[in-house]
């Protein structure tokens, strides 16, 4: 067993862990960061994110600013509304039904600029997401759903300019180097990590250690165990590696419980797309998020939920769910030829995909599997229950088809031929269920006092999101408690006994 020490290690290099190292590195601390995967595998769930992270803003121009010179020529035609903090916290709280931790949520939203600006200076290069979260509407790139500033190259980018800053500031980057133990400190807390690297079993001794080694999502008998049985079935929409070991190790530990363990982020996701771990190419291109313009149905040609609820960004990460509940776990988004050339092109226009196209609803239904009568019943139904109002994809505009479920928002009908089915599947995201931590990104037990020396962020952080999510919020969180970890870490560290 080879023995080292440093002031902080960081366990797991996604956007939260280094956010942590940054945020340790920048305060003086002598910095080891630990990651599982090898490096071509490297950058978490969040290297396979479109890199948007939700912010609290109250007009355009605080934004602008960030923007990298090369993405600002359609600025003079956009308009994004502002996203004041109370807009934030009110959609946390709506969101998860009011199960949103209130500290953590006010930690979140309140820190939500100030660390986009932070990031900035740690090289993270930021622009606004016309492609995904915007419509030309009337000559103007109009932004909707309180979602507008992205990373440039989404989650590759995001993770390759993360990495280069650890290169520039001296973080010592250790990838294939998987954590399996934590090092009891002076009797009681943590006092550094045991971790495999290839066939060496290594102790690193650390005055702090910040967990950010993601949730249980990439693991079927966690998911079995805490989701329930269905959930085994999931496709892994990121990283193989997230599988729950640190969340374990960090309760073994001491650390308390936190949040909604029962539930999860999901999507619509390919249903081809491979089961145990996302596609490092496509990345997020794999997910289909134009469904609020079509409708989605099962097998049997059934319409299951209201895809115009809410904005795409107020939905989607609930909907993964319903799909998994359908038969075979199966369905399928439809548009018409009016329809398909508003739906995002990276998704949409990707390459592999499992769809199908037809010049009638029941020869598409029988391309894609799907009960040819029963789809042509609920189109015909869905088609007679449209009120005639103007269509607007840039806000709610109330265009409702009343059915059951009705379809609250931009209803279309499904007539102009020809006519497009997408199939798809449940993607798992991330896991809701975390560790409980305070302002300081501290590890609390159950009797709220912290766990000394030891911190988490990102996924591994509990309390913050139950049953939905608000679009961009993951990386924001890792970003903001991962910043405050890594900061308060390098504070609380006492060089650990026999080091230098
Ligand atoms: C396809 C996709 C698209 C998404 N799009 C967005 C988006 O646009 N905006 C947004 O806000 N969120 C998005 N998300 C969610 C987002 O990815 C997460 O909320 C966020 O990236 C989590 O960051 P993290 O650092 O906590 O975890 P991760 O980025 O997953 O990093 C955790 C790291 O820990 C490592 N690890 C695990 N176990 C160990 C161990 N035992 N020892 C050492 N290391 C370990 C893993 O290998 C991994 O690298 C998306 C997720 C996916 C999968």
């Amino acid at each position: 067993m080879t023995a080292e020490s440093c002031d902080v290690v960081v366990v797991g290099g996604g956007n939260a862990g280094f956010c942590a190292a940054h945020a340790a590195r920048e305060s003086g601390a002598e910095v080891v960061l630990i990651e599982k995967a090898p490096e071509a595998e490297a950058g978490g769930n969040s290297y396979y994110t479109a890199g948007a992270f939700r912010v609290a803003f109250d007009d355009l121009d605080e934004l602008v600013p960030l923007l990298d010179p090369g993405t600002t020529d359609r600025l003079p035609d956009t308009v994004v509304p502002p996203y004041p903090a109370s807009a934030f916290a009110a959609d946390m709280q709506r969101l998860t039904e009011g199960q949103a931790d209130p500290e953590l949520t006010e930690i979140l939203v309140s820190r939500s600029g100030d660390t986009a600006r932070w990031l900035a200076t740690k090289g993270i290069r930021w622009r606004l997401m016309y492609e995904r979260q915007a419509y030309l509407s009337g000559g103007k790139w109009q932004f909707f759903g309180g979602l507008a500033l992205g990373t440039v190259d989404g989650g590759k980018g995001l993770m390759a300019d993360h990495a280069a800053e650890a290169r520039r500031s001296g973080i010592d980057v250790r990838y294939g180097a998987a954590l399996s133990g934590l090092l009891e400190r002076e009797g009681v807390g943590v006092g550094g990590v045991q971790y495999r690297q290839g066939d060496d079993e290594r102790e690193l001794a650390a005055g702090a250690v910040v967990l950010a080694a993601g949730g249980f999502e990439s693991d079927p008998q966690r998911r079995t165990r805490w989701l329930g049985a269905d959930w085994a079935a999931a496709l892994v929409r990121g990283t193989p590696h997230n599988t729950g070991e640190a969340l374990d190790l960090a309760l073994g530990a001491g650390g308390a419980r936190h949040g909604d363990w029962t539930s999860c982020h999901s999507v619509a996701w390919d249903a081809g797309a491979p089961a145990g771990g996302g596609e490092r190419r496509l990345t997020n291109q794999l997910t289909r998020q134009s469904y609020p313009l079509g409708i989605v149905v099962n097998r049997d040609g059934r319409r299951f939920v209201d895809e115009g609820a809410d904005f795409r960004n107020y939905t989607y990460a609930r909907y993964g769910r319903e799909i998994l509940r359908q038969p075979g776990g199966v369905a399928f988004q439809l548009f018409d030829a009016s329809t398909r050339p508003l739906l995002r092109t990276e998704e949409y226009d990707s390459e592999p995909i499992t769809s199908a196209v037809a010049d009638t609803i029941e020869d598409l239904a029988r391309q894609l599997s799907i009960d040819p009568q029963g789809l042509a019943a609920t189109v015909a139904e869905y088609n007679a229950s449209i009120l005639d109002v103007p269509f607007d994809p840039a806000v709610k505009d109330g265009r409702i088809a009343r059915v059951a479920p009705p379809k609250s928002n931009w209803a279309l009908a499904l007539e102009t031929p020809p006519f497009y089915g997408y199939s798809v599947a449940c993607g798992i995201t991330f896991t809701f269920g975390g560790l409980h931590v305070d302002a300081d990104a501290r590890v609390l037990d159950e009797r709220g006092a912290p766990v000394p020396g030891l911190h988490a962020a990102g996924e591994m952080v509990g309390g913050l999101f139950s049953g939905n999510y608000p679009g961009g919020s993951g990386l924001t969180s890792g970003a903001v408690f991962g910043r405050l970890a890594g900061a308060a870490a390098a504070r609380g560290i006492s060089r650990p006994p026999g080091s230098p």
